[in-house]
């Protein structure tokens, strides 16, 4: 291999967080002891397109619904956690259910149900769309959920008892941000109970990132655009250092991109698989 002329500072916090690792190893187990038996996936098991590429590999399948998947088969529900109201649904069906939720997932899950069983109205900070935002969702019937600063509303929680939580892979910053404007437009609001459910694998990796960025000539982020804390930590990253780029896989112009460059700053989200560094780390050192 040629030596790289470049100076490569690679994060601590890379791989796989401790969540993603049970759920992987979970899944690995779950296929290797049911040969020859259908095991799906309730969508993916993590959000790593080339993990799930690995798992595929290994005969998962992965169902958008649980409605296609046919009876006798072993359904894996996924790291990110899954709506009550469709763990409902498959527990109908014959269907072998393995739970693969992060269990910090879970915890949030929990206190959400706490926050309604003691009356208050959960809001909570985060992407609508997300895939743990939705299976929180069903957990805190008729909460809010808010992803800016400009959707938090004003004088709406003036007479009454609020939990605010937070999206596990939030930044922390945005989060306690959002916050402040929600108590400043609400100024009435009886009780708040401010829950920083942030994870602390996400916030370690998230402070890294700002304080690598800051010292490199280029920072890249490994994992995959559809994974919520690996674009947090490419916004991160961006927000110190304008040449901060998300890298999914070593192809398309990242040699380009790394020829030249003196120092290069290296991180990975939480659900991207170790060799997957290991495979752009020796592309960028082939190039740099
Ligand atoms: S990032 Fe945190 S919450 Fe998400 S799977 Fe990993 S440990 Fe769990």
């Amino acid at each position: 291999m040629k030596r790289s002329a470049a100076k490569i500072v690679i994060a601590k916090n890379t791989g796989f967080c401790k969540g993603v690792k049970r759920a992987v190893q979970i899944t690995e187990r779950t296929l290797a002891e049911n040969p020859g038996r259908n095991v799906y996936s309730l969508g993916p098991v993590i959000h790593n397109s080339e993990a799930m590429r690995k798992l595929s590999g290994l005969g998962l399948k992965v169902a958008k619904s649980v409605a296609g998947i046919p009876e006798g088969s072993v359904l894996i529900l996924p790291s990110h956690g899954t709506p009550e109201s469709v763990i409902t649904v498959a527990a109908g069906k014959r269907l072998k259910l393995v739970d693969v939720t992060c269990p910090h997932v879970a915890s949030v899950k929990r206190i959400c149900r706490d926050l309604c069983a003691r009356g208050r109205k959960v809001v909570i900070i985060g992407e609508a769309e997300h895939a743990e935002i939705k299976a929180l969702k069903d957990s805190a019937p008729g909460c809010i959920i808010i992803e800016n600063e400009e959707q938090v509303p004003e004088g709406l929680f003036t007479s009454g008892k609020i939990g605010i939580i937070s999206q596990t892979t939030q930044s922390k910053d945005r989060f306690l941000g959002i916050v402040g404007v929600i108590l400043k437009k609400n100024p009435l609001v009886k009780e708040v109970d401010i829950c920083n459910t942030v994870c602390r694998d996400s916030a370690g990796r998230q402070e890294e990132a700002k304080k690598l960025a800051a010292q490199v000539e280029l920072m890249l982020v490994i994992g995959s655009a559809t994974s919520a804390n690996t674009r947090r930590l490419a916004e991160i990253g961006a927000s110190v250092n304008g040449n901060t780029h998300l890298v999914e896989k070593p192809a398309g112009n990242l040699a380009d991109k790394v020829k030249g460059t003196r120092s290069i700053g290296v991180i990975s989200g939480a659900s991207t698989p170790s060799w997957l560094i290991e495979e752009v780390i020796g592309c960028i050192k082939e190039n740099a």
